[in-house]
């Protein structure tokens, strides 16, 4: 007998607090005010994670607490478990959660809406793990930020040439806008650093790599264009057509046989659904949760999912998913809850829509694309749309005002320099789940 009909609160348990699952409950909350129901939310962290600002961790305009929105803070009345859903039982309508103590606990749901999200997807490429960092993480973001100045000060003191060169090399696989973004915002810190110790900026070298035969295809020819003369300018050496066949602890092997010196290597080529979704035994589609038009699942009505980890039929283009972004996501997040709330008697249930908004870029100092409604700028203009966004779209005052405090910093003085250390070697690595060898 579920709780709905024993006259105890309706449990809608959410898993996951990223763009998708942190809508839907902020959503429901309000279409289930007045209702006898409880909304709890189970995730592995206490915070949203704003991921599209991460960049700008590593690049040192923001600090990561800036990009995490607090949970307790943004979802006053929702319930919060902080802990990892490791099964979920459809027969006794439960999810296990584990805590990080690895207490264990049995969570029961009347629905469950499944957010889980996305991790880093690693290919089968030896030492790709050991070697390469991701960017899906803030622990990840401070890496890069650190390892580069640290890399760039044990190099003014090295007696060898060559390793002084490979410590000042930066290897960037991915050229989609996260990877792209992550290479200009290192770009700027390597500038910034190099002009504070007289050194040519030309002697920090970064190689920006894709497989595919353009940069950033999400903006389109033109713009991408755009993007790849700026990049060049800057002196980034773009490879495209170009991935790697091995990586060691001081250097990368390309798939034309070069071999670049380096110790620093980011590895942003995409993302794959959360390790939770393999363990569901229920259909998949490229690896995410099969679901119908409404976001439920086939079969199980009760059970729902969105964002990165499910794979949502695209009504504008007909037999494709949506891509995995926080668009979708926080899009996913709302008719989520439209639909829960459907499903117990408030509001009609609605097939996921959306309308495309575009897409902003931010590309470091003093250059963004964006094309917003379809409408393609660049340069300032395309900065100041795309700052703008990023306030606009930033779930939680506090956090808007923190970014908001931070880009006039960078507009005013120069990006500071510090590697504070906080990010053990560990953390920053790529989880044990992290979907190596999962090529969908
Ligand atoms: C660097 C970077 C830049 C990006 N920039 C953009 C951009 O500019 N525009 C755009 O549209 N998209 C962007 N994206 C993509 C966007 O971040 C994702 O599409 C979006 O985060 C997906 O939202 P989600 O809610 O599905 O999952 P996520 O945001 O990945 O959140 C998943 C949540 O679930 C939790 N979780 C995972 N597994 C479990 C479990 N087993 N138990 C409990 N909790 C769990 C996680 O801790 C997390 O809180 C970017 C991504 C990255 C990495």
């Amino acid at each position: 007998m579920t709780h709905e009909s024993a006259g105890e609160p309706t449990r809608i348990v959410v898993v996951g607090s990223g763009f998708a699952g942190f809508e839907c409950a902020r959503a429901l909350t309000r279409r289930l005010r007045g209702t006898d129901s409880r909304i709890t939310m189970i995730s592995a962290h206490d915070y949203m994670l704003y991921t599209p600002l991460l960049p700008e961790v590593a690049g040192g305009i923001l600090d990561a607490r800036f990009v995490t929105v607090p949970l307790s803070e943004a979802l006053p009345n929702v319930e919060l478990v902080k802990g990892n859903v490791d099964s979920v039982d459809f027969e006794a309508r439960t999810v296990h959660v584990t805590d990080c103590e690895q207490g264990v606990e049995d969570v029961a749901w009347d629905r469950v809406v499944l957010t889980p999200g996305s991790v880093t997807r690693l290919f089968d490429i030896p030492g790709l793990a050991e070697h390469a960092r991701g960017l899906k993480t803030p622990a990840e973001a401070l890496y890069f930020r650190d390892q580069l100045l640290t890399q760039i000060e044990l190099a003014e003191r090295d007696t060898d040439p060559s390793v002084a060169d490979a410590r000042r090399t930066v290897v960037v696989v991915g050229a989609s806008y996260a990877g792209t973004e992550l290479t200009a915002q290192l770009r700027a810190l390597a500038d910034e650093a190099a002009a504070r110790r007289n050194l040519d900026p030309a002697k920090i070298r970064f190689l920006l790599l894709d497989a595919a035969d353009k940069v950033m295809p999400e903006v389109g020819e033109k713009l991408g264009g755009k993007v790849l003369d700026v990049l060049r300018s800057r002196g980034i050496d773009v490879r495209l057509e170009t991935t790697l066949t091995e990586l060691g602890p001081e250097h990368v092997t390309l798939d034309d046989g070069t071999v670049i010196p380096t110790r620093t290597v980011a590895w942003v080529t995409g993302v794959t659904a959360s390790p939770l979704i393999d363990t569901l035994g229920l259909p998949t589609e490229k690896g995410r949760l099969t679901v119908r038009p409404d976001l439920s699942v086939e079969g199980h009505p009760d059970v729902f999912a969105g964002g990165d980890a499910a794979a949502v039929p695209d009504p504008k283009n007909s037999g494709s998913i949506t891509p995995p972004t926080a668009q979708h996501a926080v899009r996913q997040g709302q008719a989520l809850a439209s639909n829960v709330a459907a499903s117990l008697g408030v509001g009609d249930p609605k097939p996921y829509s959306h309308r495309d908004m575009g897409l902003v870029v931010d590309l470091g100092p003093g250059f963004a694309v964006a094309n917003p409604l379809g409408i393609q700028l660049s340069g300032f203009l395309a900065k100041v749309v795309t700052r703008a966004y990023h306030l606009y779209a930033m779930p939680n005052a506090a956090n808007r005002w923190a970014v908001a405090l931070a880009y006039l910093t960078d507009l005013l003085f120069p990006r500071p320099l510090v590697s504070i250390g906080l990010v053990t070697d560990s953390e920053s690595r790529f989880a044990a789940g992290e979907g190596v060898g999962a090529q969908h």
